[in-house]
């Protein structure tokens, strides 16, 4: 692990890396009564010629930089943050699965560790990064997902902190995933608001894909606005999907298909009227876990809205946007420096 401190004296510590292990904390620390916690999710993969890759880094460093500004921690140089994290993964190198689907899981993470009673900015703090090897998200191929749409608890409001990878985020979403799993259901569909707003699934963003009068898609995801997490792998899927057909074809789709891009609100009534129409085509979850993964079902107030079945569990879009991104992470697609060698 690397490992870096905080102090408001001696500023940020000459970074060491040394062996995976427990850390010591003061029982009063920050972090531990007030979940001053905050962490990003990344990966590494090894490219064609052997060398460990990262994807788009710097929009994780940039995430991580405004969550420790969210809940004040000390800030830090997230160019320096990223070149010792290129080192670590150099040096642990041989963890890196190369089997398709698998991967380095990285995890930066930030803690408040300023010992005292007082509820206050923590002027202490420790950064540390741990690796794990990974497996694909689904062992046997896409499997689609069954959400339940809920609205009695939200994720995020408006002003609030959904917007940033902060610990205190998630913990509150356990115990309604657990009775949705209860439910029978794999995931969540948070919904916000009385128009019944989709959000986010679990802690993945959401597409769904609908077919226009014109016989081309749109694609719509929910914008920024506060309650939404800026996935990279959000950010990945509407760069790829606005760039087809002009600079890019995405794989399997018709180079005359023209694909709109939307980020706006999106809500439940449009989802099951589109359904109705026969317009909806597919709908999916992103991020850095699973990559893309296809939602099959969503049961909202008694009612299941069943997704179009697709052969290879995900539909034409969702599978292409997976197919491109995974080929991007591993060096065997350039496309605009999104993949970053460590050595
Ligand atoms: C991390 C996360 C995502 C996905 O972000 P990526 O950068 O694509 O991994 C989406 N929603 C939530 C709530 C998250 O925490």
């Amino acid at each position: 692990m690397l490992l870096i401190s905080y102090d408001p004296v001696s500023g940020w510590s000459v970074p060491e890396i040394k062996p995976y292990g427990p850390l010591a904390l003061d029982p009063m620390s920050s972090c531990l009564q007030y979940a001053t916690t905050i962490f990003e999710g990344m990966k590494a993969y090894i490219g064609p010629d052997g060398t460990p890759r990262l994807f788009r880094p710097e929009q994780n460093m940039a995430r991580l930089e405004r969550s420790a500004e969210r809940v004040a921690l000390p800030p830090f140089n997230s160019a320096e943050l990223l070149t010792l994290i290129k080192r670590l993964v150099t040096l642990e190198k041989r963890w890196i699965p190369t089997l398709p689907g698998y991967s380095l899981y990285i995890r930066p993470t930030i803690i408040g560790t300023r010992a005292a009673l007082g509820v206050a900015a923590s002027d202490h703090a420790m950064i540390y990064v741990v690796l794990s090897p990974t497996g694909p998200y689904f062992r046997t191929g896409p499997k689609p997902l069954s959400l339940l749409g809920v609205s009695d608890t939200v994720r995020a409001w408006p002003g609030g902190t959904g917007g940033h990878k902060l610990g205190l985020n998630y913990s509150p979403g356990f115990l309604p995933q657990r009775l949705a799993a209860q439910q029978g259901y794999d995931q969540i569909l948070w919904l916000f608001g009385e128009d019944k707003r989709v959000t986010e699934v679990g802690a993945m963003n959401v597409f769904v894909v609908v077919k226009r009068d014109d016989g081309n898609w749109d694609v719509i995801t929910p914008a920024l606005d506060g309650t939404i997490l800026p996935g990279v792998t959000r950010a990945s899927c509407l760069a790829l999907t606005g760039a087809h057909p002009e600079r890019t074809t995405l794989p399997n789709l018709p180079a005359a298909l023209k694909l709109h891009t939307h980020e706006r609100p999106l809500t439940m009534p449009e989802l099951f009227a589109w359904q109705q129409e026969g317009r909806l085509l597919e709908a999916f979850g992103v991020g850095t876990a699973v990559i893309v993964a296809p939602i099959g079902r969503i049961g909202f107030e008694g009612n299941d809205l069943v997704l179009p079945k697709h052969q290879a569990g995900l539909g034409p879009l969702g599978s292409a946007l997976w197919e491109r991104i995974t080929e991007i992470q591993r060096g065997q697609f350039e496309w605009e420096g999104w993949s970053v060698t460590c050595e």
